[in-house]
């Protein structure tokens, strides 16, 4: 067990219950680290099963109080939520940079994004309004969406505050009550957020935060008290937590990991095409499931894939390029570049090895471009979320969709041309939720909902948007006769 130390800048951190912070009382605790520099942030209990269940009972006790509160009323805490997000942009920017490691201009970028996704939840009532006809005389049936309980949100470390709010402002402005399982490596922003939603005004034990790793995320799938699981991490992870929640009945969405091609014909317009392929692979460090990994090159591209170069050369760690999350990250992501390297691939841009003076403790990785990649290599195939780009070489487009479709993901893919007609075979074949024509980064926004195919989600309907209505809540059917001379059966 790692000793616990106040040492750090915010000390030993607290499970969130019933509208407070709670000391846990856990005998095993983990530590956060900046990826900025290595430096110590923060100690992170692990919960126990009797936290959790502390946090179940304050969520299930408010429940009948918070689901009968009309949606018109509930949602007036997500305006006053929405004006505190703006009114500590910066505060929270600065937070969420410290714990991920992202640069500052993606952090202010990730809170504007928690303010749109907020800004839709505030139009819910528009968008629920369930449905009522009379099908037969004085017979009416009507349709409302009606919450599910208490609901769990399991999240991962690439967006501390984004993905948190993919489901707090839906979830709960639908009538749930919800336990947020923050990512270990980042738990910082969540604790802020749950501060910022009390003093929107929400009432106590609607929302909680349990603290853990994997072990608790066990305990939220087999908890008998929690009605919903949704989660977002690795494809690995999201199998195990679909397959543990649903084989205790509970409803569940579990979006997993990716590996994005862009498909590059020889029309495209090079230098936009550049630009966005070198900001898709190196935004956030590469730690997005929206990231470009993998560009499928159609045919003689190579200016274009020289300006790639030149692109990526300008961008700098420590400057204009965040951190990866941990040393494990970095050593995985150099590992993947070397063994590419050792198969035969060419290296034309080469991250490995950076450090950032004056910030040696931290974990950087440059920028790295990989040419003459074959399907078979590993940085073709897996996952590497991290700053790079594998490019393999085609001489059609229906080779390049056929290295498309045999990745067992399916988050996003793109292509860059000029040509409509190419644009459309493309996005009528991709095997993607998400599809980009000269977009790098082809993230649906509000109200479309976000989410992919294949290995990239399990579960049905999509965590954001529109579509996230259906999954957090669910269709209470009446059918009322107001017809007295009617018979007993009711369709008369
Ligand atoms: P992760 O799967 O390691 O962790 C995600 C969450 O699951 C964390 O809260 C973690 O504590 C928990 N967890 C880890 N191992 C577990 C286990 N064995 N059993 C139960 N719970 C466990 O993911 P990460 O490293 O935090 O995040 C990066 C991954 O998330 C990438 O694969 C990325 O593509 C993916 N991601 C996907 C989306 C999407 O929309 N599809 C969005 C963001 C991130």
């Amino acid at each position: 067990m790692p000793a616990v130390t106040t040492e750090s800048k915010y000390g030993i951190l607290k499970n969130y219950i019933n509208g407070g912070f709670v000391t846990s009382s856990s005998g095993r605790s983990l530590p956060v680290h900046s990826p900025l520099d290595g430096s110590r942030l923060a100690e992170m209990p692990c919960a126990t099963t009797a936290e959790l269940d502390a946090a179940v009972t304050a969520a299930r006790a408010a429940f009948p109080r918070w689901s009968r509160t009309p949606v018109k009323e509930r949602v007036q805490v997500f305006f006053r939520y929405k004006y505190l997000l703006e009114q500590h942009l910066d505060e929270l920017a600065d937070l969420v940079s410290e714990e991920n490691g992202k640069t500052r201009g993606e952090a202010v970028a990730e809170i504007e994004k928690c303010i749109e996704l907020t800004e839709f939840a505030t139009a819910l009532p528009q968008l629920i309004g369930g449905e009522v006809l009379e099908v037969s005389k004085g017979v009416e049936c009507r349709v409302e969406h009606v919450a599910l309980g208490v609901v769990a949100s399991v999240v991962p470390f690439n967006f501390p505050a984004m993905v948190p709010n993919w489901t707090i402002p839906n979830a709960i402005a639908l009538g749930n009550c919800m336990i947020i399982k923050p990512s270990e490596k980042v738990p910082l922003s969540v604790a802020r957020l749950a501060l910022l939603l009390k003093e929107a005004g929400l009432p106590d034990g609607v929302f909680n935060i349990i603290n853990g790793d994997s072990a608790i995320v066990e305990a939220i799938c087999d908890h008998p008290g929690i009605d919903a699981v949704s989660f977002v991490g690795s494809t690995r992870v999201a199998k195990l937590v679909y397959q543990r929640a649903t084989h205790h009945l509970k409803r569940c969405l579990a979006l997993g990991g990716a590996k994005n091609h862009l498909l590059v014909l020889p029309d495209a317009q090079p230098e936009m095409t550049a630009q966005n392929v070198a900001a898709s692979m190196s935004g956030c460090a590469g730690q997005r499931c929206m990231a470009a990994s993998a560009m499928v090159a159609v045919g003689p591209v190579d200016p274009i894939i020289d300006r790639i170069c030149a692109e990526a050369r300008r961008i700098v760690p420590g400057q204009n390029l965040g951190a990866v999350i941990d040393k494990t990250a970095k050593d995985r992501i150099e590992r993947y570049i070397t063994e590419a390297e050792r198969q035969g691939a060419k290296i034309l841009v080469d991250g490995r090895g950076y450090t950032v003076p004056g910030k040696e403790g931290g974990t950087y990785v440059g920028p790295t471009v990989i040419d003459y990649v074959k399907p078979d290599m590993a940085v073709a195939k897996e996952e590497i979320f991290g700053p790079v780009i594998s490019i393999l070489r085609v001489d059609t487009l229906d080779e390049a969709i056929a290295i498309e479709n045999a990745s067992p993901y399916g988050n996003a893919a793109s292509v860059f041309t000029q040509n409509g007609a190419f644009a459309r075979y493309v996005i009528d074949r991709a095997s993607a939720g998400m599809v980009g024509v000269n977009v790098g980064v082809p993230v649906p926004r509000e109200p479309f909902s976000f989410g992919g195919w294949n290995e990239s989600k399990f579960g049905v309907g999509d965590i954001t948007g529109k579509s996230s209505i259906e999954f957090w809540t669910r269709l209470k059917k009446s059918t009322t006769k107001w017809n007295p001379e009617a018979g007993i059966n009711w369709m008369s």
